[in-house]
């Protein structure tokens, strides 16, 4: 990373672009021509004229990340060449991988692996009276803070955090250390007009979270599944918040999916099903994502903290390399969605309990994430750098070698197809038989350009679990050699045993 780079990042920190700034400071080396790099900055630092501070951060990790996502096709920033859009990215073609899979695993083991969950897809605008029973319309909001001199817009309570005060009216504006306007409500739906005139009549939004569309679909599933409580309904779907201070990458984006699940428990019943799925839903990173343990934490949140109708909650929070934040959030809601929708709709949303013959509005867990924030904690989990390179038997590049340590669930490509040359054209439609054998069952990848070496290395980088080479012996013996991302091992196995081989090693 340039110390330009550098010196910006620990400005938009500053400033509040990063409002989770959580820094260490190591002073480097010497380094000429300071002042351009320092210009504005003599407040943060006194140094010599012939003195660089080179400010290595937890920032600097977390860059690594963003610009390894960017340069390598998992994360693009949104409408790129028209100057990008704040809070919006897209997806390339290993990002879209990585999410699928991360998506696929969260629902093998929510629905497919559960007798009592089933599945559903609901719109993402829906009638905005949903949001009005909610609570949504009225306290979806975060406290805007706007400086009466440069006009920049912060969190306040963000703003209060990171100083450590309590009393918003002695914090100045980081940007311009200016007086800020009394903070005010913002509410974070985005909205919008159904029809063709922009009327009061006709304003919807955009949902900022998935979990509504399931209490208003709860009855059409208690009438038409077979379903019988205990159950559980999930969605993953597309959310829309927008959020005053976007940033950190893909952590706090406007527009994000989230994956969600209302559990229908009888009332009483509510504290066991919390502690179960506080645990369910942290085997599911250790044991499904294989996300280091000593990365994540469960934070429960104290009384001030919850909402007015909730009974208990808590984040699983991931350690991420600018501090812990929050990734998950599991919520014991009590049956206030349920009576809300039943006080706004005028339906009758009860359970009636065939065996008790009693009826009750069930009470409600709701475990609930984001795949971006997931997807981040992932790479950071996963990402590796070694210095001058793994290969030790052979003539090493001896170049800082990156490696995606990523579980082979996760890995967007799941093998790499490469012919030893590319000019022999029996060694070329050899390998492109295998990709085409392989390729209908797994995620691969061909790639014939650069040398076999850069090849492996260009594969560890993005996390492919299994190499597959096609060389002149291929020819004779009608084997490959596979070579293991992790040990660097190889082995011989016959093209025909391929399949059969990998649906081992990768299922
Ligand atoms: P935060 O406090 O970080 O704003 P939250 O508590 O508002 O998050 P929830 O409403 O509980 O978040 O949403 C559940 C999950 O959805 C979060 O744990 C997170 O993974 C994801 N999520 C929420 N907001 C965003 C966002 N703006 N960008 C990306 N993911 C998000």
């Amino acid at each position: 990373m340039g110390k330009n780079e550098n010196w910006r990042n620990w400005e938009s920190a500053e400033a509040g672009g990063s409002p989770f700034f959580n820094a260490d400071f190591v002073i480097l080396i010497s380094f000429a021509k300071v002042e351009s790099i320092f210009a504005g900055g003599e407040k943060y630092a006194k140094i010599k004229p012939n003195q660089c501070l080179i400010i290595k951060t937890m920032e600097d990790n977390f860059e690594k990340i963003v610009s390894f996502g960017k340069r390598r096709g998992f994360v693009f920033p949104s409408s790129e060449i028209y100057g990008g859009l704040g809070g919006f990215y897209d997806f390339g073609p290993l990002g879209v991988e990585l999410k699928n899979n991360i998506k696929k695993s969260w629902w093998k083991f929510m629905v497919q692996e559960r007798e009592n969950v089933v599945g559903l897809d609901s719109s993402i605008i829906m009638n905005p009276k949903i949001w009005e029973a909610s609570g949504h319309t009225e306290n979806f909001t975060d406290p805007l803070a706007e400086c009466k001199c440069c006009h920049k817009r912060f969190r306040a309570d963000h703003l209060m955090e990171k100083e450590g005060e309590e009393d918003f009216e002695k914090i100045k504006c980081p940007e311009c250390e200016g007086e800020f306007i009394p903070p005010r409500q913002f509410n974070l739906m985005f909205k919008t007009f159904i029809g063709p005139v922009e009327e009061d009549a006709g304003k919807a939004y955009l949902r900022p979270e998935t979990a509504q569309g399931i209490f208003v679909n709860y009855k059409n599933i208690l009438d038409t599944q077979r379903v019988k409580i205990p159950f559980g309904i999930a969605q993953i779907g597309k959310a829309f918040r927008n959020e005053i201070t976007p940033g950190n990458f893909i952590f706090r984006t406007r527009e994000f999916e989230q994956m969600e699940m209302e559990y229908f428990v009888k009332p009483g019943e509510e504290d066991k099903a919390f502690d179960f799925w506080l645990n369910e839903r942290m085997r599911w990173y250790t044991d499904a994502l294989k996300i280091k343990k000593e990365n994540l934490r469960i934070r429960k949140h104290d009384s001030e903290e919850l909402a007015h109708y909730a009974k208990g909650c808590a984040d699983i929070e991931y350690k991420f390399p600018i501090g812990w934040f929050e990734i998950e959030g599991i919520a014991s809601r009590t049956d206030f969605d349920l009576k809300q929708h039943e006080k706004y709709s005028g339906q009758d949303l009860k359970y009636f309990d065939p065996e008790t013959k009693e009826s009750y509005l069930p009470y409600v867990i709701e475990p609930s994430c984001g795949v971006e924030r997931i997807f981040l904690a992932a790479l950071c989990d996963a990402y590796e750098e070694v210095e001058g390179g793994r290969t030790e038997t052979t003539e090493a590049v001896k170049e800082k070698e990156a490696l995606l340590k990523i579980d082979k669930s996760l890995a967007p490509i799941k093998i790499a197809i490469l012919p030893l040359v590319k000019n022999k054209e029996p060694v070329v439609s050899k390998a492109k038989e295998v990709y085409k054998e392989l390729g209908g069952n797994f995620q691969c990848q061909y790639d014939e350009t650069g040398t076999i070496g850069r090849r492996y290395r260009r594969q560890d980088e993005i996390g492919t679990p299994f190499a597959v080479t096609v060389d002149f012996e291929t020819l004779e013996d009608g084997a490959v050699t596979v070579r293991n991302r992790d040990t660097m091992e190889q082995e011989r196995i016959k093209i025909e045993e391929l399949k059969n081989y990998f649906f081992q090693k990768l299922n």
